[in-house]
């Protein structure tokens, strides 16, 4: 019983808007956001399975990732509640895709809520081990479920 790691890769465009950050992610401004999705299973033995040798068809992770993350999140703009119902609701009624999430939308922050949004929706044979941000050429967070027990 030998368990596998698989990942799938995706991305996604969004602009978010950091308050009060002292940099320039304080500006509404986009980035061209490649997440990584990583599970483990153990490789399907019946061999009557269409499955079979597989730890979770591709295809499912790709649906699932794809519903709950990527068709919500591309060309939003993701921004706090902490702008006030104001700005919020203007922006609402100029734009159709504005996000408001409960956080301050960082890498770290957006990853978080990922997690959550998919965790419920992978098979219970299937464990979530890591998800990977990458924001710019040269950053990235990533999220560890061992860093988490
Ligand atoms: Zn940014």
């Amino acid at each position: 019983m030998t368990r596998i790691r698989i990942t799938k890769e995706f991305r996604f465009e969004a602009a978010h808007v950091l308050k009060d950050y002292d940099g320039p992610c304080r500006n509404i401004h986009g980035h061209s956001y490649e997440l990584s999705v990583t599970i483990s299973g153990i490789p399907i033995t019946d061999p009557s399975s269409p499955k079979k040798g597989m730890v979770m068809d591709f295809g499912i992770l790709k649906k699932v990732v794809q519903k709950e993350i990527i068709d919500i999140f591309d060309h939003s703009l993701v921004i706090s509640p902490a702008y006030g119902p104001e700005i919020l609701d203007h922006m609402k009624k100029n734009f159709s895709n504005i996000l408001v999430v409960p956080y301050q939308p960082t890498s770290e922050n957006l990853l978080i809520d990922f997690v959550s949004r998919i965790t419920s929706h992978l098979p219970e044979n299937i464990r979530l081990i890591s998800m990977k941000l990458r924001e710019t050429a040269s950053s990235y967070a990533e999220w560890f479920e061992n860093d988490n027990l």
